[in-house]
């Protein structure tokens, strides 16, 4: 009894100082305690890198320069705050409506293109913040080609003018300057311009090669000259991209609308966007429901450069500056979501390993050596499995409030490789609460044997299997013995099981 009341308040940390003090016949108890109250992972080593990579989906290489057509520039605006960016954001939208091109309502999809002379078309991106184009920069895609730089007549260079000169030269995106506020009494255009030289902006104006414009946001003013210099600067870059091939697009903002769903703009870099087409990006897929521009407009295909609002996205919304692919069927879509999932959780395991390197070592010299001991005594696993069981009844008994304390949920696990194995004791590892514990009674790599049957019979434990088969006779049997398989392949399905099963034994709260 005095070592059930150890064991009732045994504290990881402490179990192997505990086995050290106590008579040998009793450490058996302890030492499947400790075994199983340690990360098993110390045993194993790291968790191995699942090779399935070809089950992403990649970016196409160079299109073949015949494919090429010429598209419109995508344009971000930025500047100090307060120097004009909404307003000339506002105009250069206006200036659309105004022309009467179209009737419809403008919404914030946070981006819209505006046609220009000669049928030629620009694309603005409007994200406050520029969240968009600095994920996109963080992530190594190009968001955006040029940056328009507003700068106030009336006030030069600001500490943000100068983020965004940085901003822009780090992710080698071409600049236009926008000498805005030119309306007021006391703007000084060539003031302005003087200012930008010490961060070695030199404008056309003073001899330099970056176009500059005059402009009065508010008044509208000038904006063709601004809107040409753009065109210009495009032509410039010579712009081009391919209409043919797989869909790949950027995306710019995504947000949950009432009554349609998850919706993402996303402004297209490669192929033709239509309805039915099936995407990925970050950890979600789509099969393209509708489509819209920014003036709620239903749009049937959508060309490189092209802003549009996709609803259909499933699962998690993607972030914005997430790359998006297409997919040739949803069952590869859902294949690579799965992975990237499979993928991120790895690699917090991984940072986790190397984190706890140190208490791993000592832990697995304590596991190894009480191991080895049990070996030695010849101790037979049957009768330390009986404590095991006996314990938990006795967990499951005691009450408080007349309601169990807590509720014991047993489990036995079999995976195809240690490396998955080891993934999964860890992920178990975060899931125990104080009202329901989980406990592990084995864990093996290979399918499922009858002792394992057996095994699970006798502690009333669910039997997780992953990524191995479990054949006809072992079935037969377990259904025999009312033992319950689960079987997996994906981590994250498992993990949801297991915790679904955790809060569904959670006793009820008054
Ligand atoms: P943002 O913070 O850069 O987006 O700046 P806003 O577009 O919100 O403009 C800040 C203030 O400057 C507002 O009160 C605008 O009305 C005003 N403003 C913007 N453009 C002009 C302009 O061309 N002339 C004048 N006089 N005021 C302007």
């Amino acid at each position: 009894s005095e070592i059930t009341e150890i064991l009732e308040n045994i504290d990881r940390r402490n179990v192997d100082a505990i086995i050290g003090d106590l008579p040998l016949d009793d450490v058996s108890i302890l030492q499947t305690t400790a075994a199983f109250s340690f990360k098993p992972r110390f045993v194993n080593g790291p968790p191995k890198k699942v090779e399935q990579e070809d089950a992403d989906l990649r970016p196409q290489g160079e299109a073949s320069s015949k494919d090429l057509e010429r598209r419109p520039p995508i344009v971000t605006i930025m500047g100090h705050v307060d120097h004009g960016k909404t307003t000339l954001l506002d105009a250069l939208r206006n200036s659309q409506i105004a022309a009467g091109e179209f009737g419809g309502i403008t919404q914030h999809i946070g981006a819209f293109s505006v046609e220009l002379t000669k049928g030629r078309r620009v694309t603005f991106l409007d994200t406050p913040g520029h969240a968009a184009f600095a994920s996109m920069r963080a992530r190594g895609a190009k968001g955006a080609d040029i940056v328009v730089l507003v700068v106030a007549a009336d006030d030069g260079v600001k500490e943000q003018t100068a983020q965004s000169i940085k901003f822009a030269k780090d992710a080698n995106v071409q600049l236009v300057v926008a000498v805005n506020k030119i309306d007021k009494p006391n703007a000084d255009p060539m003031r302005a311009m003087r200012s930008l030289l010490e961060h070695d902006v030199v404008v056309e104006q003073l001899g330099g090669d970056i176009q500059c414009v005059e402009v009065s946001a508010l008044q509208s003013r000038n904006l063709p000259a601004l809107q040409d210099a753009l065109l210009l600067q495009a032509d410039l870059m010579d712009l081009k991209a391919t209409k043919k091939g797989n869909v790949e697009a950027v995306i710019i903002e995504s947000s949950v609308i009432h009554g349609i769903g998850k919706v993402c703009t996303l402004v297209v870099s490669r192929g033709t966007l239509k309805k039915g087409c099936v995407l990925v990006a970050g950890n979600s897929w789509c099969r393209v429901k509708t489509m819209h521009d920014e003036n709620g407009k239903i749009v049937l295909v959508a060309s490189p450069s092209q802003p549009v609002r996709v609803s259909g996205w499933k699962d998690e919304l993607p972030t914005p500056g997430d790359l998006v692919l297409e997919a040739e069927t949803v069952d590869r879509a859902q294949k690579a979501v799965n992975l990237r999932i499979e993928k991120t959780m790895r690699e917090k395991a991984d940072r986790d390993w190397e984190e706890t390197k140190d208490q791993r070592d000592k832990a697995r010299e304590t596991y190894l050596s009480n191991r080895q001991q049990l070996l030695d005594r010849g101790q037979r696993f049957g009768s330390t499995l009986r404590s095991i069981v006996h314990r938990n009844q006795r967990m499951e008994k005691d009450v408080e409030d007349g309601s169990p304390k807590f509720r014991l949920i047993v489990i036995l696990i079999r995976t195809d490789v240690e490396g998955t194995l080891e993934a999964i004791l860890e992920i178990l590892n975060t899931y125990n609460s104080e009202q329901c514990k989980l406990q592990l009674v084995d864990f093996e790599v290979g399918p499922p044997t009858e002792k394992d049957i057996e095994l699970a019979k006798e502690t009333g434990a669910t039997l997780y299997t992953f990524n191995v088969e479990t054949t006809t006779k072992i079935k037969q049997r377990a259904d025999a013995a009312g033992v319950q398989i689960d079987s997996f392949n994906v981590i994250y399905r498992m993990v949801e099981a297991l915790k679904g099963e955790l809060s569904a034994r959670l006793p009820k709260r008054t």
